[in-house]
């Protein structure tokens, strides 16, 4: 095997997934300390704890030189390099979240075994969706009096329709927890919060004497379990979870360490290494020796005066090398590249390249933009980063109409960075901006105020929801005439239906059935 060939084979690059609480960053920390990334539990907590302890957007902006590198937290485990994206999930869930999923090539869900399938997993899970991304599920706090096993199975089934099978099987659960069965390497785990990573002791054969000189009468019911289990549940198909249809299940308790590392080998052991992504010509395969990547997110950085900001680069092939030069293939632009941001956690020594999976960060003032490709040539564009349906709808008003060119302009250009959506309505000269989470609405407010000196108000607006049309220009005619009112340009001059509620998007779809009404639209 080449070098290349061997580097690329070991990249592992996902993300966490999870309803805010079910234990994500609990979990990727344990993941971290399991790789031997950080050294104390209880780095990654004090920085959510920061950033909770105020909604403050210019506390928020202090803490962005952390965030900046800990938006990708690389680190080797075995004969791997993880590369573990952080997609932020509580109030500042926002479209980023949503496209750093387009960056990854498997995800990890967390659910809470006592709450189960919560409303953000089911829109996370939509988004995995649209690319088939594998999913390994964790059932985290098993610690806890939660749900019995084999109904949170059926309820990820039903609810969010991908068939599980279980890796491992709890025994117990709460006070009774005493720890995990293997189904495929016959094994057992004892839980022991006590014990330094969780577990006392593993032992081998679900008929061993050990089994039950440890655990009692609970050795038979597992026993029993098992036997059900085996019966009743799917077995572990790799192709059905490399397409997305099937995820693998993992039991443990992030808090207690317990079940972590088995997630963390599955990750080594079952996920993809990077796959190969489509561009618009053709498919993009890792192992070619030429660069090519795409931007996911932008960030703005510590000096917003200076519009200081990170394009985040998915390598989807070949290698970068510090100072060699890209093509940003929107411009035709040939850059320098010596300033790049790789994460690398422990050896600083190997962060002057960086493989396909890898993560790289561009700083720049504003030129790079969202989803734009770079190569060392080759016109390229990668596809598939997304656009998502606002939720959010806000219309920007300001105080001195003598600054109205400068919002526009701050806008636009905020809109093509992504931190907001631009929607122009057709009938009217108002500029109404939509979000998929309302922390969004501060960040933009705080970067027009300093970045372009303009003091905007926010008013509350009357929309619930947008989509992308599609159709004959006669249809989008019709649309137009029938309901003027809500009809919209985007950002980048795309026709969009406002709508005010479900009832009336759902009445214009009926009446309008050749006109596509998206609910995602592709940036490219
Ligand atoms: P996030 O919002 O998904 O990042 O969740 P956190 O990692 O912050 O966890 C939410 C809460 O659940 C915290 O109080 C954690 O200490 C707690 N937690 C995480 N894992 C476990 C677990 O295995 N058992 C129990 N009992 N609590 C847990």
């Amino acid at each position: 095997m080449s070098a290349a060939v061997q580097q690329i084979a070991r990249r592992r690059t996902f993300a966490i997934i999870s309803h805010p609480d079910a234990g994500k960053t609990t979990l990727t920390e344990k993941l971290l300390w399991f790789g031997g990334a950080i050294q104390v539990a209880g780095e990654i907590r004090a920085r959510k704890a920061a950033r909770h302890a105020t909604s403050d957007w210019m506390e928020l902006e202090k803490q962005r030189g952390i965030s900046v590198t800990s938006s990708v937290m690389q680190f080797p485990y075995r004969d791997c390099v993880i590369n573990l994206l952080d997609t932020p999930g509580h109030e500042d869930f926002s479209e980023d979240t949503y496209r750093t999923l387009t960056a990854v090539d498997s995800a990890v869900m967390v659910i809470d075994s006592v709450n189960g399938v919560e409303a953000q997993t089911i829109k996370l899970l939509n988004v995995c969706r649209l690319r088939d991304t594998p999913i390994v599920t964790f059932i985290n706090k098993l610690d806890r009096e939660g749900r019995e096993p084999i109904e949170l199975l059926d309820e990820i089934e039903s609810v969010l329709g991908i068939q599980c099978a279980p890796m491992t099987w709890p025994i117990g659960m709460g006070k009774r927890f005493r720890g995990v069965y293997h189904l495929y390497t016959d094994t057992i785990q004892f839980f022991d919060p006590q014990a330094e990573k969780g577990t006392s002791e593993i032992i081998q054969g679900l008929d061993n004497p050990r089994l039950d000189e440890v655990i009692g009468e609970q050795a038979d019911e597992l026993r029993m379990d098992i036997e059900l289990v085996r019966g009743a549940s799917h077995t572990f198909n790799r192709e059905a979870y490399l397409e997305g249809k099937q995820c693998p299940v993992f039991f443990g308790s992030a808090v207690n360490n317990f079940g972590v590392q088995s997630l963390l080998d599955a990750v080594v052991e079952l996920s993809p290494a990077p796959l190969a992504r489509p561009a618009k010509t053709r498919m993009v395969e890792p192992i070619e020796p030429k660069f090519s990547g795409f931007v996911f997110k932008i960030q703005a950085n510590m000096d917003p005066k200076h519009r200081d900001r990170i394009a985040f680069i998915r390598v989807c092939a070949g290698r970068f090398e510090r100072g060699g030069k890209l093509k940003q293939v929107s411009t035709g632009k040939s850059l320098a590249i010596n300033n790049a941001i790789t994460f690398m956690a422990q050896d600083r020594n190997t962060t002057d390249e960086a493989w396909a999976g890898d993560i790289i960060g561009i700083p720049n003032h504003g030129t790079i933009h969202l989803g734009d490709t770079f190569t060392e040539g080759e016109d390229l564009q990668f596809t598939g980063i997304p656009s998502f349906a606002p939720e959010h709808f806000r219309r920007a008003q300001i105080k001195n109409p003598l600054k109205m060119k400068q919002l526009q302009k701050g806008l636009e250009q905020l809109a093509q960075e992504g931190a907001t959506q631009l929607f122009r309505p057709t009938t009217t000269n108002e500029l109404i901006l939509g979000a998929v989470g309302t922390l969004q609405f501060d960040v933009v407010a705080h970067r027009l105020e300093f970045e372009y000196g303009v003091d905007v108000m926010f008013e509350s607006c009357s929309y619930a929801t947008a989509r992308w049309l599609r159709g004959s220009d006669a249809d989008l005619r019709a649309l137009a005439d029938k309901s003027p009112a809500n009809m919209a340009l985007d950002g980048n001059g795309d026709y969009v239906y406002l709508a005010p509620n479900r009832v009336n998007l759902q009445m214009a779809q009926e009446r309008f059935p050749n006109i596509k009404f998206l609910e995602t639209r592709e940036i490219y």
